[in-house]
């Protein structure tokens, strides 16, 4: 008699251990956009782990004043993903930005923000539009070092260092690369700010030597800013600086049909944070309006970070397909192009409906492909031989006169150093200044070593007692050196 014997079942493929990712519900409409973006992340199967932490305006209103607690950072050192909904800022005062404190210090140096136009299903002046702003995102002026100076004058820094350059310009580069990319545009305002800006647009020249295969140009940012806006098909990947960065994309996020539909993703050698590019838009939260699709896409990037191409790709079709169908929240909805207008949790739901299906007219998107990880290699910037020829003494005077100021300075000048101009706000008013220039309280006396020699630090601060001695308000100095030669400071407008 035959027998069979029951079979061993074969065992189920283990599945892959979830993702640790931190989760911030964020402030304004952000709990609820990442409320339907989780939804729709769950739905499609992500293997997520998620740790919540709490950031924003309700942490800075329990008394803590840097709006983050220290258990956060340990999350995020942990999970070393971020999914983080928008969080309000103060304007003008109070605590200063959460979103530029986290990108500082976990090392996000690349914000990459693809814009990209959905025509004819999300209506755009900009039809064939398909731009990636890549934006520095650690330095300029969002180093936020501010200071009163004066009863009239206050002082923000702009600090670029060549090092903040390369990284974010290789990345730009490395990123057109790996995505077939063509072309790498530069804007910066270098015609101003030459030494800044300059250094930017140098380190663009000198890295894009590297990559003969890609494009290159550079625009001045405001014609280039004019020419994103009117013609932004003549783009491909544009690198900027951290605060044309964020104000362009913006606007090109805008010109594709709504800020609300555009992700980001901020890249650091360890971590990476995913977020909408536009804010908390506090006006309309709890109202059930905003689109998630900015947040959404954002995770789609997480997901394709975190190597769940699987779940991206479904995402993100099917929110392709919720566009195509005309499935739209307020801000892409227009009579007679959209089919349905609906609110936040309801758009979550037509994307969840539509997981497993593909677009029909606009190109499907494919995350199959493995794609290698973008790792740049900054170089190390050779010492070069430093001189001490000078020094800018910044004052608060209340006087009127810039001759009188330069007759006062010239008094107190000793040994070799020499007063060779006083600006006012960059503005050369001494010698020969023009009386139309309007002068505020806020004066600056150059002293230069003759010939540029090194006259040592000591002639310096003798130089600064016989001023303090003479009465005169010393807000700040600033020392001026020759590298290699080269003077390492701007000329004063109209020198
Ligand atoms: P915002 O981007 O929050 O909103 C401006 C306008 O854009 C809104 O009034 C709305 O008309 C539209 N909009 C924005 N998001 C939308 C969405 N998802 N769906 C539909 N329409 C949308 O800009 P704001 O009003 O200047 O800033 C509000 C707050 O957000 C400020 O405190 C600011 O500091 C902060 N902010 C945060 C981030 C961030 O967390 N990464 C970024 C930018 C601004």
């Amino acid at each position: 008699m035959l027998t069979t014997q029951p079979q061993p079942k074969p065992a189920a493929p283990a599945l892959p251990a979830p993702t640790p990712i931190t989760v911030a519900y964020g402030d304004g409409i952000g709990p609820e956009i990442m409320e339907a973006t989780l939804r729709i992340l769950e739905a499609a199967g992500a293997r997520l782990e998620i740790e919540r932490i709490d950031i924003g305006e309700k942490v800075y209103l329990q008394g803590n004043t840097s709006g983050i607690q220290p258990t956060a950072w340990d999350s995020l050192r942990r999970t070393k993903v971020f999914l983080k909904a928008p969080i309000t800022t103060p304007q003008g005062g109070g605590y200063k930005s959460l979103n530029v404190t986290t990108r500082k210090v976990l090392g996000l140096y690349a914000n990459v923000r693809p814009c990209t136009s959905y025509h004819p299903f999300v209506q755009t002046k900009h039809p064939k539009m398909d731009v990636v702003i890549i934006r520095e995102n650690e330095e300029d002026l969002y180093a936020g070092i501010e200071h009163q100076q004066t009863g009239e004058v206050v002082q923000c820094l702009k600090l670029i260092s060549r090092p903040g350059c390369e990284k974010i310009v290789r990345y730009a580069f490395e990123y057109a690369r790996v995505y077939g990319r063509k072309k790498v545009t530069c804007f910066t305002k270098d015609n101003i700010m030459k030494m800044s800006d300059g250094l930017f647009h140098k380190v663009f020249d000198e890295v894009g030597a590297e990559y003969p295969e890609i494009e290159k140009e550079h625009w001045i940012v405001d014609i280039g800013a004019a020419k994103l806006a009117d013609t932004p098909e003549q783009f491909d990947v544009i690198v900027m600086p951290n605060l044309y960065g964020d104000i362009l994309s913006d606007v090109a996020a805008q010109i594709t049909g709504s800020v609300g539909i555009a992700g980001s993703a901020n890249i650091g050698d360890g971590v990476a944070m995913f977020e909408a590019i536009h804010g908390s838009a506090p006006r309309l939260a709890n109202l059930n309006v905003a689109n998630p699709s900015g947040l959404l896409l954002g995770a789609v990037q997480m997901l394709v970070h975190i190597g769940q191409r699987d779940v991206a790709e479904r995402v993100h079709n099917a929110w392709l397909r919720t566009l195509e169908d005309g499935v739209h929240t307020y801000d892409i909805f227009k009579e007679g192009n959209s089919s349905e207008h609906v609110g936040t949790r309801e758009f979550a739901d037509a994307v969840i409906r539509r997981l497993g299906s593909l677009p029909v007219q606009l190109p499907a998107v494919s995350y199959q492909q493995p794609t290698r990880q973008i790792n740049v290699q900054v170089t190390p910037v050779k010492p070069a031989e430093k001189k001490l020829v000078g020094i800018d003494v910044f004052l608060h005077w209340n006087g009127k006169n810039p001759n009188e100021l330069g007759a006062r300075m010239q008094s107190l000048m000793v040994g070799k150093v020499k007063l060779k101009m006083i600006t006012n706000r960059g503005t050369k008013v001494w010698p020969d200044g023009h009386p139309e220039t309007f002068c505020t309280d806020h004066w600056r006396c150059r002293f230069l070593c003759e010939e540029l020699n090194d006259c040592g630090y000591t002639g310096m601060l003798f130089l600064l007692q016989q001023i303090s001695k003479a009465g005169l308000d010393i807000i700040k100095t600033e020392n001026l050196y020759t590298f290699d030669g080269v003077p390492g400071f701007s000329a004063g407008q109209g020198q």
